[in-house]
């Protein structure tokens, strides 16, 4: 993208004229830089040398005594005069030329340019430097203050298009829209449509807010302003609202063109003040400022706004109202497809081998957004040149799934032989629960190789194909393929031990919105007792009931998980011939694949494709 303004410049001049002042003191302070060292003697020595016939010249003034010795590299000394009269007769004596220097008295005109003009002329210049900075600064004060530092971009030439953007196709054609609008606005006001103030793009973080917006840039003709929310957010009270105004004026002189406010919840934020006490008036400040902009103008003048935010739960009601952002465009995690064209959009930008299936890849990477996998295409090249590859392969890329979704390989981490022996087990419990119960993803892979991310081991499930609804019997099975773990190590060793705290959170969360979203506990039937917040970044409970109901809901996620669990620890101790096999496998090979798994279960593969992919740890 091409980039107009850049208001960092003036420190250059501020760094030049501070070289130049730093300089000028130097030579002033320190002329004995710029001048041969001069040694102070004692008026003995220089006595003494003159008369073992070692001084060279002699010069003297009111002063000081200088001379020279007869070195070859001439040193100079000098000394303070004496009273003594027969220093001539000495050193004529001595044959050594001597002097006084000849002082011109200074007119009195140059030693007053000198003494006075120069350095007030030097600091008048200074001075206008200065101020021509502030006043460029908008007049508010030394530091551009009250500044709008948005970007303006315009028509990019090697920017990014909406090609760059995968599997957001109703994204895609509602922002191809809002271009198409910019160009040719007859087409739409003859039909009398009016177009949109605001559009926001909503999803979790990840999936190409920013780079829609990039896109957009890319695709429109027309100038394109970028600033982040959280430039808006200022030291001083009324400086954020100062930069909106600024930049819409900027803006109106522009138009048509397109303001992008990225992560735009930093200053929208509900403006209810809980607490009553003080409060962020500067953000208070700025939003409203820029609800008034926004109203200010009219649409029909062309000056598009675009925002992006993940936490459009907490955005200002008036933000959202229609005629301000009045279109919202969701921006969700891809699906398989999606995934797919993600994946390959950014392997173009890497050698790929030939036989590389990015399908399969897409299939194993349920739930990555579009940051994640432009992260395992990135992860799996650095892996082949690793490994000493020209390209990247199956397998790179296969592995790659993995450090995103758990961390790298953790080769310093020795487990103890025992440990180990329990992983093993609980990972397998896991597994072989997952492959009887049925309505569950097949198992893609074991490992009990320890990860970065602290996991000790985990089995990968993969499903064939995505799945959207589930059953309450899929989401039973799923607890109790969580429980496996754990029921494994209470069967085999008769103890438990802390390895299972991931499976237990996940089979608690399940189990607890069964009962309070899905509306599949009998007692509660269809009643919402709880409210998700924040669904794009992990999503936050929060209760919808009284603390009576809150009580039961309690007893009854125990009454679930426990009945899951000794369903899991059942199941296993009707297999335990496997598990013990299964387990001694894993523990020598450390990983085992999905196929090796069912050949060693020898269970027929249920085919019913059943749960989401995922991991379980
Ligand atoms: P967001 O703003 O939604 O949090 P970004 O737009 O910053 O996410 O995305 C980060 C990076 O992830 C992008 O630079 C791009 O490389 C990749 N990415 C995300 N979504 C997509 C997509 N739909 N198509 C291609 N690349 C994507
Ligand atoms: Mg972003
Ligand atoms: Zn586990």
């Amino acid at each position: 993208m091409k980039e107009i303004k850049s208001p960092q410049k003036n420190w250059m001049y501020f760094a030049l004229i501070a070289a130049v002042v730093i300089m000028l003191l130097n030579i002033f302070l320190f002329p004995n830089l710029m001048s041969p060292q001069v040694q102070e003697v004692p008026y003995s020595t220089f006595l003494e040398m003159l008369a073992r016939g070692e001084v060279g010249e002699v010069s003297q003034d009111d002063a000081q005594i200088t001379f020279s010795d007869r070195s070859l590299e001439k040193n100079y000394y000098k000394t303070g005069p004496m009273d003594d009269p027969e220093l001539i007769n000495r050193l004529s004596e001595a044959g050594v030329a001597f002097s006084k220097p000849i002082v011109t008295p200074a007119s009195p005109m140059i030693s007053f340019l000198l003494s006075w003009i120069i350095p007030i002329g030097f600091f008048v210049l200074i001075g206008r430097l200065l101020s021509r900075q502030m006043s460029k600064a908008g007049g508010m004060n030394a530091m551009q203050l009250g500044k709008s530092n948005a970007k303006i971009y315009i028509e990019s030439q090697t920017g990014v298009t909406f090609s760059d953007v995968a599997g957001q196709e109703e994204a895609k054609e509602a922002l191809q829209e809002v271009v198409d609008f910019l160009h040719n606005p007859g087409k739409y006001t003859e039909v009398g449509a009016v177009m949109p103030k605001g559009v926001l793009l909503v999803g979790p973080p990840g999936t190409g807010k920013t780079l829609l917006a990039k896109a957009v840039a890319g695709e429109a003709e027309v100038p394109f302003f970028s600033i982040s929310g959280s430039e808006f957010v200022e030291m001083f009270v009324g400086m954020g609202a100062a930069k909106v105004r600024d930049l819409f004026k900027q803006a109106y002189e522009k138009a048509p063109c397109i303001v992008f406010i990225d992560e735009i919840d930093t200053i929208g934020k509900r403006r209810d003040n809980p607490s009553g006490f003080g409060g962020n008036d500067e953000r208070e400040q700025t939003l409203n400022q820029l609800l008034s902009e926004m109203d200010g103008f009219d649409g029909r003048k062309g000056v598009m706004i675009l925002a992006a935010t993940n936490r459009p739960d907490i955005l200002d009601p008036a933000l959202t109202r229609p005629g301000r952002f009045d279109r919202r465009i969701p921006v969700e995690l891809p699906d398989l497809s999606g995934r797919i064209a993600i994946l390959k959009v950014h392997a173009k930008k890497v050698k790929m081998d030939s036989r590389v299936d990015l399908s399969r890849i897409a299939r194993a990477a349920a739930g990555a957004s579009g940051a994640d996998l432009a992260n395992m295409i990135n992860e799996a090249a650095l892996r082949a040149v690793r490994g000493g590859r020209k390209v990247v392969t199956q397998e790179d890329l296969e592995e790659s799934i993995e450090v995103v979704i758990a961390g790298y390989q953790k080769k310093d981490r020795v487990l103890s032989d025992k440990e180990k022996k329990i992983v093993a087990y609980h990972e397998v419990g896991h597994a072989i629960v997952a492959a009887l119960v049925g309505g569950s993803a097949p198992v893609h892979k074991i490992t009990i190789i320890p990860r970065t991310s602290g996991a000790l081991g985990y089995t990968m499930q993969v499903d064939e194909e995505e799945r959207f609804l589930r059953t309450r019997e899929e989401i039973e099975n799923k607890i109790t393929t969580f429980a496996g773990g754990r029921a494994a190590e209470e069967l085999v060793f008769d103890t438990v031990t802390t390895g299972a705290a991931n499976d237990i959170e996940q089979a608690t969360k399940l189990a607890r919105a069964m009962i309070t979203r899905f509306g599949m506990a009998e007692e509660f039937g269809m009643v919402a007792l709880e409210r998700e917040t924040d669904q794009y970044l992990g999503g936050n409970m929060v209760g919808n009931c009284s603390s009576e109901t809150q009580g039961r809901i309690d007893r009854l996620t125990v009454e679930i998980v426990n009945k899951q669990y000794k369903r899991a620890y059942q199941l296993l101790e009707e297999n335990q011939r496997e598990l013990h096999s299964i387990a001694q496998v894993l523990y020598e090979k450390e990983t085992i694949t999905g196929d090796e798994f069912m050949a060693l279960l020898s269970a027929p593969r249920r085919l019913d494709p059943g749960e989401q992919a995922g991991i379980t740890e």
